[in-house]
C-alpha cells in the first residue's frame, strides 16, 4: 500500500496493476494483536477500511459483497435455520443474514474485536442488526470455532475472511473444510469469499479441490462486480453437503420481503453462469 499525496493505493504486485482511491481524511489507524486497521474518509467512496493495507470495504460499494456473500447461500438452502459467520467483522453480511426470517440465529467468530469496534463507530449503518437477539458476536479464531463445532449443528457457514494469508491462511483448507462438513446438517452449504475469478483463478480452482477432497460433491462459483477488491471483479465459492447448488430457491428470492440494491433471483441466476475460461479452469 503506497499512500501518495493524498491518494491511497493498493499495488497488486503479482498481476503489475494497482487501486487508487483519492482521500480527504485519514481518521484512525492502530495495530491489533492480529493485523492493521486503518479508516479513511475518501472523495468518492465514502469511509475506506484497510487490514493489513488492503481494502476491506468501502461505503460506496460493500452492499454488493454483502448482498452476495448472504443471499446466494441463504436462498439455495432450502431452509436456513442456524448460520455461523467466520470472519465478517465489519457485520455487513450479518446484516444481510438476519434479514431472513427463518434465521434463529447467526453466530459471527471474528478473530479480532477491533474491526467490530471500529464498524460500530465507522460503519454504524453495518451494524444496525447487531442487536438482534438472533445473534451471537463471538471474538475467536474460526479455525478452532469449526474445529469444535458440534457435528450436524448448522445449516450455513459463511467465510467473509481476509485473503489466504496471516491468520486467515487455514480457512482455505481441506482440514478446515472437513470441519464445515462435519458441523453442516444434511443440505447445508459453505460459502466462502473465493478472490478475483482474474487474478486468483488457481486459488479458486485449489479451494475447489479442497472442498471437494474434504467431502462436499456438488460446488458453484458465483461471480459479481466488487470495485474496490483485486481486479474489480470478485467470487463467492459454495459447496454442499447433499444439496444441488445451482436450484436456488429462485420464487423466494423473486418475492423477498426485504430490500437489496444488488441481489435479485436474475442477478443470482446469472452470478452462477461463469465464463469460459473459468468453466475450463475450474473443471
Ligand atoms: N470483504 C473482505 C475481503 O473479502 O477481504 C473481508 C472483510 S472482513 C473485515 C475480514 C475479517 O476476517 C477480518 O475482520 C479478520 O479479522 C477476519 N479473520 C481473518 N482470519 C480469521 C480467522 N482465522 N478467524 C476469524 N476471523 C478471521
Amino acid at each position: 500500500m503506497a499512500l501518495g499525496d493524498n491518494w491511497y493505493t493498493e499495488i497488486y504486485p503479482q498481476d503489475g496493476a494497482a487501486f487508487s482511491l483519492k482521500l480527504t481524511d485519514k481518521i484512525h489507524e492502530e495495530q491489533t494483536p492480529f493485523q492493521t486497521i486503518a479508516i479513511f474518509e475518501t472523495e468518492g467512496f465514502g469511509t475506506l477500511m484497510t487490514i493489513d493495507g488492503l481494502v476491506m470495504l468501502t461505503d460506496r460499494d460493500n452492499f454488493i459483497y454483502h448482498e452476495m456473500m448472504a443471499h446466494t447461500g441463504l436462498f439455495t438452502h432450502a431452509n436456513p435455520q442456524d448460520v455461523v459467520i467466520i470472519g465478517g467483522g465489519d457485520c455487513g453480511t450479518l446484516r444481510e443474514v438476519l434479514k431472513h426470517a427463518s434465521v434463529r440465529h447467526a453466530c459471527q467468530v471474528d478473530i479480532d474485536e477491533r474491526v467490530t469496534r471500529l464498524a460500530e463507530q465507522y460503519f454504524p449503518e453495518l451494524c444496525d442488526s447487531n442487536d438482534d437477539k438472533r445473534a451471537t458476536l463471538m471474538f475467536d479464531d474460526g479455525i478452532r470455532y469449526m474445529a469444535d463445532a458440534k457435528p450436524g449443528s448448522v445449516d450455513i457457514v459463511i467465510v467473509d475472511s481476509t485473503d489466504p494469508v496471516g491468520p486467515a491462511e487455514g480457512l482455505f483448507t481441506e482440514k478446515f473444510y472437513r470441519n464445515c462438513h462435519r458441523a453442516l446438517r444434511d443440505g447445508g452449504i459453505i460459502v466462502q469469499q473465493s478472490e478475483s475469478p482474474l487474478f486468483h483463478l488457481k486459488l479458486i480452482r485449489a479451494m475447489r479441490d479442497a472442498m471437494q477432497a474434504a467431502g462436499f460433491v456438488d460446488l458453484a462459483t458465483v461471480n459479481f462486480p466488487q470495485c474496490s477488491y483485486p481486479s474489480g471483479w470478485w467470487s463467492a465459492t459454495m459447496a454442499g453437503k447433499n444439496i444441488k447448488l445451482n436450484n436456488f430457491r429462485n420464487d423466494a428470492a423473486r418475492k423477498r420481503p426485504f430490500a437489496t440494491r444488488y441481489y435479485s433471483d436474475g442477478v443470482h441466476g446469472a452470478a452462477l453462469n461463469l465464463p469460459p475460461f473459468m468453466i475450463t479452469a475450474l473443471g
